[in-house]
């Protein structure tokens, strides 16, 4: 990457692939010969248009998915979805089913209280979020109306693997992806539902996508808010209001670039390549450098990690911006170094960082 671009290891919003950012440069004034910035476009313009179909018809090729399912591109966040998902599935008496394996699934599962009755089938707290069962250990409900998790949970570095088979009714697994969304193939058919924040591996902040099998739209509560109503964003194409539509046009050339890289099979390889790198870093350091984390479970987007000595945590993130390497400092719930290393991060950024662990380590080991 460019000399002048510093390494952003934050957790999102995150960095993005450099030549989209020129790309969006060199048509941020004029996008193609319309005369105007897309931010200054009509949302019901053909120019826009042709941008969020093509957005979405991109992003149908990456993750392979079939007409069976509705893409849309809404606004409110991941934090939305945690209401939006028991207001269209559920009515206030029926159950749900959540696993906890992190502080987001916790958040989910804490909202969901609000418009269901769901219930916490596992936990991961009183290992401090360092782990998930063996599915067959799950005492799943089969009364439930879905089984929620999520896929990476970005604060604690957990990821999930594989999936769970839900035992529920009609067999809804749901997935909040927002911090591993099109960072490897998934198979979309398994889920009822996928939902992502853009702000890490796809785009900027203000973007939210959502996949539902489209048999599950159209049963709202009544109170379900107009911009949480699924039924409404599919009938109009995620046109029914003033949609986000620069991050739409920007998550669209994101899409562009993963498909010139050679889709999600490439990218998965690249993000094993730079999370083997930390990860063998971090277990060869002699206990200087910890992750917590069952390794089976490892995510390859968000690498927490502690040092031996924690007092030299806040020497370790102040040299590594010194050298360029910046937002290293991990949740403030959970403290130590967290080091997110999304699609967009470059494998030299990564190469940078474990020289830089290993030469502090040869300094104060
Ligand atoms: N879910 C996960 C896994 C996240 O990492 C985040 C944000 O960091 C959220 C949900 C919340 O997303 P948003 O800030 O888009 O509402």
């Amino acid at each position: 990457q460019s000399q002048d671009r510093i390494f952003n290891f934050a957790a999102g919003p995150a960095t993005l692939p450099e030549n989209v950012l020129k790309k969006a440069e060199s048509e941020l004034y004029i996008w193609r010969g319309s005369g105007m910035s897309v931010m200054e476009m009509s949302h019901r313009g053909k120019d826009f248009l042709s941008i969020i179909q093509k957005a979405e018809s991109d992003l149908r090729t990456l993750l392979n998915i079939s007409s069976d399912y509705a893409v849309l591109f809404l606004q409110g966040g991941a934090t939305s979805q945690f209401a939006a998902i028991p207001l269209n599935l559920c009515k206030p008496d029926d159950t749900v089913d959540y696993m906890v394996t992190g502080s987001w699934s916790d958040k989910a599962f804490k909202e969901a209280q609000k418009y269901c009755k769901p219930n916490v089938i596992w936990s991961g707290k009183s290992e401090k979020y360092t782990n998930i069962p063996p599915f067959d250990a799950l005492e799943q409900n089969p009364a439930a109306k879905y089984l929620h998790i999520c896929a990476n949970e970005t604060i604690h570095g957990v990821e999930f693997k594989n999936y769970p088979t839900p035992e529920n009714n009609d067999g809804i697994l749901i997935a909040d992806m927002s911090s591993n969304f099109c960072s490897k193939p998934v198979d979309v058919s398994k889920f009822g539902i996928i939902y992502a924040g853009a702000q890490k591996n796809v785009g900027p902040s203000g973007v939210t996508i959502v996949i539902i099998r489209k048999d599950l739209i159209g049963n709202a509560q009544g109170i379900t808010p107009v911009m949480l109503d699924y039924k409404i964003h599919a009938e109009n194409n995620s046109l029914y209001n003033t949609p986000p539509c620069y991050g739409i046009y920007m998550c669209g050339l994101v899409f562009e670039d993963l498909l010139e890289q050679g889709g999600l099979p490439e990218i998965e390889k690249k993000n094993m390549k730079k999370a083997e790198i930390l990860y063998n870093t971090i277990d060869g350091s002699n206990g200087f450098y910890r992750c917590p984390v069952d390794k089976s479970v490892r995510s390859l987007m968000n690498v927490p990690f502690t040092l031996e000595k924690p007092d030299l945590e806040a020497e370790f993130i102040k040299k590594a911006a010194e050298e360029k390497m910046v937002q290293l400092k991990g949740h403030r719930s959970v403290g130590g170094i967290r080091a997110s290393i999304y699609n967009a991060m470059p494998l030299a950024g990564v190469e940078k960082l474990v020289a830089f662990m290993k030469d502090f380590q040869a300094r104060h080991g």
